[in-house]
């Protein structure tokens, strides 16, 4: 138990807390994001960059699977679309495509290599991507080569102490990094954990206004078993939804992402105040988002494999997986 003093300094400073982040997420620039890069792109998103390409997927291409969600969501599965479409519809759109990822403390040695030489193999080939990589430590970065039209950002950001509050306030610099830059120069953005490798095309089906990716372990269990908060005293806490949604990504234009991120943070710092977080951090928060928001667009398991996982009967390819994850080491400090 905390003394008297200790807990109201302890409130004092969560109120104090709270009203920076309102602040900061309605005024801009209150904590300009330093680059250690010029960027130079300039590239406005217009209305017929968002144009649909739902109705040339084939929602019968995979029986086995649900394609479409009950609010009419596209839910990505091999098989469903022609991959030139989406690529020759997005070049002539000139879309370009931020990728976000956090490589804070250890993480950035255990995995930011291969997530990004793995990206340059696979993610978003033939558009213009640029890798805002969050780090506090940028001067480890590893050189990595990039193809043409793909750049790389090195962002500073301070590491909290605890792997919860690393994992919970990237949802504040998305938003600040999107209000700042990204909003002016990219069509979409996408938000990446680091802990994953691209092992086959992910490309531009999986862009859309606002994606939401399943969970690899949840997709094929009843709702009962979801593990969506339940603690009332949290504001990520619902007693239903629509599926489970796994935090390793998530992605939509800048608008729609911001509102996600906003709408985390906001709630990750009310449950502080309240003393209290959410059983799976950021994700229980982004659940309830997008059961607020339905997405416009799901991502099957293929987009984000658990090679843990037996039953791969669905799984016709494995676009990324899962990095082996070494918790002894990553999550003590
Ligand atoms: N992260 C980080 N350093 C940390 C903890 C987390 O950079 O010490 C970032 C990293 O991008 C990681 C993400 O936050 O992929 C989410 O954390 P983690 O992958 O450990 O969560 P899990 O996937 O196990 O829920
Ligand atoms: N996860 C979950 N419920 C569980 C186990 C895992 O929701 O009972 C999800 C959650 O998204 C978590 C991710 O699976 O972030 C990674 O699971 P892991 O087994 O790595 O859990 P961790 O030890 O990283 O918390
Ligand atoms: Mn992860």
């Amino acid at each position: 138990m905390l003394s008297p003093s200790r807990r109201i300094a302890t409130v004092l400073s969560c109120i104090v807390l709270l009203v920076t982040c309102y602040i900061s997420l309605y005024s801009r620039n209150l904590f300009p994001i330093t680059f250690t890069e010029k960027h130079h792109a300039s590239r406005e998103a217009t209305p017929e960059l968002r144009t649909d390409l739902d109705d040339k997927l084939n929602y019968s291409a995979r029986p086995g699977v649900q394609t479409r969600t009950s609010w009419n969501a596209s839910i990505m599965w091999e098989l469903m679309f022609d991959n030139n479409l989406f690529d020759r519809h997005h070049k002539k759109a000139n879309t370009a495509v931020a990728l976000t990822v956090f490589a804070v403390g250890r993480y950035l040695e255990a995995y930011l290599k291969t997530f990004l030489t793995s990206a340059e193999e696979h993610f978003m080939l033939g558009l213009p991507v640029t890798y805002f990589v969050f780090t506090d430590l940028p001067e480890k970065v590893p050189n990595i080569k990039l193809a043409p039209h793909r750049n790389i950002q090195l962002v500073k950001v301070e590491k909290h102490s605890r792997w919860q509050d690393i994992s919970m306030m990237r949802m504040k610099t998305i938003s600040e990094v999107i209000d700042t830059v990204l909003q002016h120069n990219f069509t979409y953005v996408f938000c990446f954990d680091v802990d994953q490798i691209f092992k086959a095309r992910f490309g531009s089906e999986a862009l859309g206004e606002s994606v939401a990716l399943l969970h690899a372990h949840y997709y094929k269990l009843p709702k009962y078993r979801f593990t969506y908060d339940r603690n009332p005293k949290s504001k990520a806490c619902m007693t239903e939804g629509d599926y489970y949604y796994h935090a390793a990504i998530f992605g939509g234009t800048c608008e729609k992402v911001k509102a996600l991120a906003d709408y985390c943070y906001v709630n990750i710092m009310e449950d502080k105040l309240n003393d209290v977080e959410a059983l799976w951090h950021d994700e229980s928060h982004l659940n309830k988002y997008f059961w607020l928001n339905k997405p416009t667009k799901l991502l099957s398991p293929e987009y984000c494999w658990d090679n843990f996982i037996s039953d791969t009967t669905d799984i016709l390819i494995k676009r990324l997986v899962w990095a082996p994850k070494d918790y002894e080491k990553l999550r003590t400090r």
